[in-house]
């Protein structure tokens, strides 16, 4: 900055002429390409190849252009000011419904937590009026039979007073000996009648309240920061799968084998997994789907093979480990239309032991008609047991499937406004899912139930991410050009 500081920020009329502190020259000229005011030394020495003009002309020039200049900043710049004031009162709108709507999840939440203490605190005063009305008539019950026994006793005594006399000494003695009878036989333990249930409230513990309420979390909270990235090649990449922090198996399309990835020493090495989808199981085994010999085929850390499962005629697509310890595959027939199945179709989740011995199939839903999925080419489990299948319905559409761990579609996601594609899923340590969308280039944010959160990640960030894969806090991204790209996850 070569001029001396003008006195005042506000513009005046008249401004008196600076002087060039470097050189001691009146400021009489200005660079275009800069925006400063400099002396004719300072153009021919720092701004020698700008664009400079005499202030004279310059000034001339912007009064030749100013009715122009004010009227955009008239038309353009003030509107596109205003268009944004106007989305900012949009914005206060929209925070107030999304805040009232947690506010009401919350009151909605507090009213079924309200409605089952209620129904817990009538069963326990039933147990205690159950208990009075059972030991009150226990004691009724005495009360008559004592109240019989006093009419008795005072029978005998007045039919003694009145007819001693009369009576022979063996029917005294007889009579007496009922009357001793009776009084000592008088039930004393009236006490058997007590009310005996008895109430003691738990420990009510701020934690297991508050955990029952649940909480609250900030979505800013949830970042993603770029750590890394490498241009694997310039195919799309197909699948990622993170062994450790810094090794990824990565299959690149229309490639068999997968190659391990260290992102950290950029190094590329041969693996001998070969298949199109992998797992790796928490032994460090690798399952592999085969399309082309419809196997599940088993590689154990040391390198050898062998097919665990013969899918045929039926071709395995993805495949995951189940929380369970045993492996989900999806299934796929290959003779009938891939996005129009028809009665003879199979589409299929099949849960099986890491032998190949199967647990459960899922292709339909409770009605037994309607169909789980088109084209379910991905699978992941959620620690939470929930399954997410990535299920294909057209050539550029597509939608999440959550399933219970019995199969069971608890919710179908199809994304946001935009065109929905989904091509992987993942999910962090706080069961929350991560969905990639190819087509927008975003990675969408969801609640463990299958909401939207937020979009974790867009297309400043990636460029048509195809494969994901989370290991802890280190989220693998492989877009469709063969760049992946390494992000630190945080969510708390
Ligand atoms: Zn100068
Ligand atoms: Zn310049």
């Amino acid at each position: 900055m070569a001029a001396i500081p003008v006195s005042s920020k506000y513009p005046c009329a008249q401004e008196h002429i600076p002087m060039c502190i470097k050189h001691d020259l009146n400021i009489d000229m200005t660079c275009e390409d800069c925006d400063e005011f400099i002396c004719s030394q300072c153009a021919k020495t720092d701004h020698k190849d700008h664009d400079w003009k005499t202030i004279h002309t310059a000034g001339s020039l912007r009064r030749r252009e100013l009715k122009k200049t004010l009227s955009k900043v008239k038309e353009k710049d003030i509107a596109e000011i205003d268009e944004k004031i106007q989305k900012a009162s949009k914005q206060k709108v929209g925070n107030k419904k999304c805040c009232d709507s947690e506010v009401s999840k919350l009151q909605k939440h507090y009213d079924a937590i309200v409605s089952k203490l209620d129904e817990i605190k009538k069963n326990l005063e039933t147990k205690l009026v159950e208990n009075l009305e059972r030991k009150n008539a226990e004691v009724s019950k005495k009360n008559l039979g004592l109240e019989k026994k006093r009419e008795r006793i005072k029978g005998l005594v007045e039919f003694l007073e009145d007819k001693h006399g009369t009576m022979s000494d063996y029917s005294l003695i007889d009579n007496l000996r009922d009357l001793t009878n009776l009084v000592s036989n008088t039930d004393s333990d009236i006490e058997r009648g007590d009310h005996s249930v008895r109430y003691r409230g738990g420990d009510i513990s701020e934690g297991s309240l508050d955990s029952i309420m649940g909480h609250t979390f900030d979505l800013d909270d949830f970042s993603v920061t770029e750590t890394d990235s490498f241009q694997y090649g310039d195919k799309c990449l197909d699948v990622l799968e993170a062994i450790d922090k810094d090794i990824c198996l990565v299959r690149a399309h229309k490639s068999d084998c997968f190659e391990r990835m260290n992102i950290r020493n950029k190094k590329k090495e041969k693996s001998n997994i070969c298949g199109n989808e992998v797992c790796v199981t928490d032994k460090d085994d690798f399952y592999v789907t085969d399309y082309t010999n419809h196997a599940i085929v088993r590689v154990s850390p040391s390198g050898s093979a062998c097919t665990v499962l013969n899918t045929a005629p039926l071709v395995p697509a993805g495949i995951c480990q189940s929380t369970d310890g045993g492996l989900l595959v999806t299934l796929v027939d290959d003779d009938t239309e891939t996005f129009h199945p028809d009665s003879k179709s199979r589409r299929v989740l099949r849960h099986v032991t890491l032998t190949g011995d199967v647990i459960r199939e899922y292709e339909y839903q409770v009605d037994g008609q309607t169909r789980l999925f088109t084209l379910p080419y991905k699978v992941r489990q959620n620690s939470n047991t929930d399954i997410c299948v990535v299920n294909s319905t057209s050539q550029s559409t597509g939608e999440l499937a959550i399933l219970s761990s019995s199969g069971f579609l608890k919710s179908v996601y199809h994304g946001q406004k935009l065109t929905f594609d989904p091509s992987d899923v993942v999910f962090d340590s706080h069961c929350n899912i991560i969905v990639s969308n190819c087509p927008t280039s975003q990675i969408h944010l969801l609640s463990p139930d299958g909401k939207f959160m937020k979009y974790l990640l867009t297309e400043n960030e990636v460029k048509h991410p195809y494969s994901m894969s989370l290991y802890q806090s280190t989220l693998w991204v492989g877009d469709d050009k063969g760049l992946i790209k390494v992000f630190q996850f945080n969510n708390t």
